[in-house]
């Protein structure tokens, strides 16, 4: 055991039994559709391979306690959430153009100003779905400090690997049932491998919009990403809806909803007019529910037009996942602003201290860098090796660590510190490591790796509607294990790869 009581990672395995292990790993992970699109740069418009996900061999130790901690907390988080998406005049202050960050950050601005002009022009729909994922990593304040569950951001727009997480579980059920990983470790039992239901779980939240939505024969549409590699992720969750709900989707990106959508002046219907490629000789289809896979980020919005096609899809009675207003509620601003009491407690009402102290517990320290005139930046710059800057931005690569943080503070513009918030890093327990196997790029074949693992739950919320109820659920996690000495963990963004949890 090492001193934060996670057991020796990996087991130690022969060179044979790797390859024996690695092998079953891909051809599972092909047969069973925990894959990707291949990066080459034209991908022909029908896609003729796959590649398999980058994925650990073996599941990673978590402590037993600290994941059911996470997956209680779930609860309490799709409620404040949902909750602070419905507070307009707190989302004002905080992320609006004309009190908040939207000021200073163009793109938080755009979207803020959208929704004042929906709102100028009346809502159409009040309800909101969120597909939510809360990320942790575990922490260690000093080396024999137990292990706490530390959250890194709360993710309201376009939370992904849901359904790949789930494959990647199977996986390593997989391969200890086929090898019980060759007696390598006790640990490696069946009852420490949690099971996780993330499809059926995110599926349901989507179904449960559609039906709130009421008109059964209406179509869920995925709005996504041109170029888009993770799109088996998102596959999942339309066979599911179309298995289990009967309920039918369209893909759609920005781009060709610029064409195709139209909102009925009188009933504020969404419909797509897809002429020729419609069941039955239809011409076009309403729309219940917009699922966001893509609007997350500005390059999602390359001109002004790819802003209007949002503002017309959210001027629709279409329920959103998530609307505008619940985006913004996820801002890392959003998430600093929370760590004030006073402000967390005008979301809690009815709260006990049991349900308010693991939440509390489960944050870093948090300000924002204009905090106090120079005060803000004068703390950043006093210990930049225990922090992380962050600005108002989703998807990975955005952040600012440790020692380059003096120099970007010296090249910030005061105005833009608004924009930003500092973080104190949390403090990974040391010595573990995992065998990485990833598809293509020079490094085929496992490869041992001194590692760090992120911890996401899933949960929705369906809320807004006329009786003020939030119908919400813990559905899933997912796993994602890093090279220790990158700090970030983007998968998509090759950093990280896909691995589950072994509880100990
Ligand atoms: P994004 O929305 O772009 O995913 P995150 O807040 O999740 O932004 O940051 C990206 C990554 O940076 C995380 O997955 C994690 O690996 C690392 N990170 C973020 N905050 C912290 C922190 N406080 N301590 C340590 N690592 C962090
Ligand atoms: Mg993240
Ligand atoms: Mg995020």
């Amino acid at each position: 055991m090492t001193s934060t009581s996670l057991p020796q990672w990996p087991p130690n395995v022969t060179d044979e039994q790797r390859s024996a292990l690695t092998l079953l790993a891909t051809t599972y992970a092909l047969s069973h559709g925990l894959v990707y699109l291949p990066p080459v740069d034209v991908q022909p418009p029908v896609p003729a391979s796959a590649i398999h996900a980058p994925l650990a061999l073996f599941p990673s130790p978590f402590p037993r306690n600290q994941f059911e901690l996470a997956k209680g907390l779930q609860r309490k988080y799709n409620v404040l959430y949902a909750r602070i998406a419905m507070d307009e005049a707190f989302l004002d202050n905080v992320m609006g153009a004309e009190k908040g960050v939207g000021r200073v950050d163009e793109f938080t601005g755009h979207l803020w100003r959208l929704w004042k002009r929906l709102r100028e022009q009346g809502i159409s729909q009040s309800r909101h779905l969120g597909l939510f994922r809360s990320d942790y990593l575990l922490h260690t304040a000093n080396e024999d400090a137990p292990l706490e569950l530390k959250q890194v951001e709360f993710n309201t727009i376009s939370s992904s690997f849901g359904a790949l997480s789930q494959n990647v579980a199977g996986l390593h059920r997989h391969l200890l049932a086929t090898t019980e990983y060759f007696n390598t470790s006790p640990i490696l039992r069946v009852e420490n491998l949690p099971p996780n239901d993330t499809i059926s779980g995110l599926a349901e939240g989507l179904a449960a919009a559609h039906r709130a939505y009421g008109s059964p024969s209406a179509w869920i549409l995925f709005v996504v990403q041109d170029g888009e590699r993770n799109v088996f992720d998102q596959r999942w969750l339309e066979y599911e809806l179309l298995e289990k709900h009967s309920i039918r989707v369209i893909r759609q990106t920005f781009e060709q909803l610029a064409v195709s959508a139209e909102v009925i002046p009188t009933s504020r219907i969404l419909r797509l007019r897809l002429p020729g490629l419609l069941p039955r000789g239809a011409e076009s289809i309403e729309i219940s529910t917009v699922y966001f896979r893509a609007g997350y980020t500005p390059k999602d919005y390359p001109t002004s037009g790819h802003y209007e096609t949002r503002y017309l899809l959210e001027s629709s009675i279409a329920i959103k996942c998530p609307s505008i207003q619940l985006q913004l509620a996820g801002g890392k601003k959003v998430q600093q602003v929370l760590t004030n009491t006073e402000v967390l407690s005008h979301f809690t009402s009815g709260w006990s201290s049991s349900d308010l102290d693991p939440i509390l517990n489960s944050w870093m320290g948090m300000w924002g860098l204009d905090e106090g005139g120079e005060e803000g930046v004068r703390r950043a710059r006093a210990q930049p090796q225990n922090l992380v800057l962050k600005p108002q931005r989703e998807g990975g690569g955005n952040n600012v660590y440790k020692s380059d943080i003096p120099a970007f503070l010296d090249a910030l513009p005061k105005v833009e510190r608004e924009a930003w918030i500092a973080m104190e890093l949390i403090r990974t327990p040391e010595g573990l490591g995992n065998y990485l196997v990833r598809a293509g790029g020079g490094t085929a074949g496992a490869v041992k790796t001194e590692v760090i693992s992120e911890l996401g739950i899933f949960g929705w919320a369906l809320f807004g509607g006329p009786d003020g109820a939030i119908e919400e659920k813990e559905v899933g996690w997912l796993l994602r294990t890093k090279g220790k000495d990158s700090n970030e963990g983007g998968i998509a963004a090759g950093f990280s790869v896909l691995d589950s949890v072994v509880l100990v």
